[in-house]
């Protein structure tokens, strides 16, 4: 999973970058990058590391240009998947993998990606077969970037380059990629242009702005709470299979290259995205209200079974707190914050080792044992991957004196790899993986386990009555196994 944006129309293009991928930090936090563009050519920055780390302060007067693209990132393909990266590439994680990248030819292009392709390693030795093309990095993103120049340079030959153009670049590379792609590109001289994948698994949107000058700046950026942040307040949603290009000279094109039904990654709505971003006409922040609520009929039948009796609602920080107050709600029963998070310990999920995520765990919460000893505690998370930082909560919360422990899930069982960028590509590692459900309370060490079931989530998942929007049907492979790309692993 990663972030992505671009700024066109602005002498402020790298400054709006810089402060949009700030908003974008928490959808990778390996590494950041800007590249820009103008008379005197390409400027960039890239590095491992925080945004804050990467960018010294002097940044936007070095990254000259009206035009400018961004990435923040999280290594998906990472060194447990060594099987899937080609032979003789650098490590990832290093600065060749940083994005933006960058090809001379055609005309010079960058590009920003997020999302995962299943076929990265067909396409790697395609390109390196047929096309000659030896690879730089171990990142899909440079399959994609090979895929677009190649068809531009073949199809622009010695022509200037057009909208036309541009769509059948785009065309080939949906004839050949799978998987999930939300790219920004930028063309030296001619402007930005963005599309994704025909499923529309990641999200992407494009806003427009008036400036002081009377002029347009678009933006593309992966959440919504950057566009209202830096006021591009006429904002919409990149449709699956569309590509918008926007020129230099201020036009704007739009194009359905591919049609198909979208299938929005349901994991960007329980977890990944800000809670004030919004994507398919759906609030996060209204979809985990209604993931709390949703989940609640299940724990009421629960209660009256006499199977549990909780005395206290507490979220783990911070995603599942939304849901955790309206559970609270519903339910009638006292919502407590007492697991208190260090802020400076990074999200443990998106650590890329199982030992980094135990250790993070241990630094990252603190219980306050004064409210927890006695009571049976309902711990509230949006879900259950690999169960590292459940089992450590769930045994900090009886270390306390807890009398019951159990555990809530706002999304179902996770139980298949996800091949579309989020972090969970083996089955082995998911903890409800082959197991029942007392299994996984077994294993967990809870009192009780309580997910949600997947028709309460798609309901939650929604958009808000009378918007006007279509109905979601979002990706659910990682619980039902019904991968939703023609290639499947
Ligand atoms: S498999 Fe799961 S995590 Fe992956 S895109 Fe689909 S819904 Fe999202």
């Amino acid at each position: 999973m990663c972030g992505v944006i671009g700024v066109l129309g602005t002498s402020q293009a790298s400054l709006r970058v810089l402060q949009g991928l700030q908003l974008l930090q928490h959808r990778g936090q390996d590494a950041a990058g800007i590249l820009t563009h103008d008379e005197d050519g390409f400027h960039f920055i890239r590095n491992l590391g925080l945004v804050e780390s990467v960018f010294p302060k002097d940044s936007p007067e070095v990254l000259k240009g009206q035009v400018a693209i961004g990435h923040v990132r999280y290594a998906t393909v990472s060194k447990a998947k060594a099987e899937r990266s080609i032979p003789g590439t650098p490590p990832l994680s290093e600065l060749p993998n940083v994005q933006p990248f960058i090809m001379n030819f055609p005309y010079g292009i960058g590009l920003v990606h997020n999302g995962n392709l299943e076929n990265f390693k067909e396409l790697g030795a395609r390109l390196q077969s047929k096309s000659r093309r030896h690879p730089l990095t171990r990142s899909d993103s440079e399959a994609i970037l090979n895929l677009f120049a190649e068809a531009l340079a073949e199809q622009t030959k010695a022509e200037t380059i057009s909208f036309r153009h541009i769509c059948e670049a785009v065309r080939a590379v949906h004839r050949e990629a799978v998987g999930s792609y939300s790219v920004v590109i930028m063309i030296a001289g001619y402007g930005l242009i963005a599309f994704r994948d025909p499923l529309g698994l990641r999200p992407l949107v494009f806003g427009k702005r008036r400036e002081a000058d009377g002029k347009n700046s678009y933006l593309f950026a992966s959440e919504s709470t950057v566009a209202q942040f830096l006021d591009y307040t006429e904002c919409v949603d990149v449709g699956a299979g569309e590509l918008i290009a926007t020129t230099l000279a201020g036009e704007v094109f739009r194009a359905r290259i591919v049609e198909e039904k979208s299938r929005p990654c349901m994991f960007e709505w329980v977890y990944f995205a800000s809670p004030q971003t919004e994507w398919e006409g759906v609030p996060v922040y209204n979809a985990r209200i209604h993931l709390g609520r949703n989940v609640a009929r299940k724990i009421r039948e629960e209660i009256s079974a006499g199977r549990i009796q909780p005395d206290l609602i507490v979220p783990v920080p911070e995603t599942a707190r939304i849901a955790a107050i309206s559970l609270s709600e519903e339910l009638g029963i006292p919502y407590r914050e007492v697991l208190i998070k260090n802020r400076y310990i990074s999200r443990t999920f998106i650590l890329d080792t199982q030992d980094k995520r135990e250790k993070a765990v241990q630094l990252k919460l603190s219980p306050v044992e004064s409210e927890i000893r006695g009571k049976r505690i309902m711990l509230v998370d949006d879900s259950i991957v690999r169960g590292t930082t459940s089992k450590k909560l769930i045994a900090l919360v009886r270390a306390c004196g807890a009398k019951e422990v159990y555990f809530v899930s706002t999304a179902p069982p996770i139980r298949y790899p996800c091949h579309y960028g989020i972090d969970f590509p083996n089955a082995n590692e998911l903890i409800a993986h082959d197991r029942s459900d007392t299994e996984i309370e077994k294993a967990l060490g809870a009192d009780r386990v309580i997910y949600q079931s997947v028709d309460d989530l798609v309901s939650a998942l929604q958009p808000i009555p009378g918007s006007g929007r279509k109905e979601v049907t979002p990706c659910l492979a990682c619980l039902n196994r019904e991968y939703p790309t023609a290639q499947k692993l």
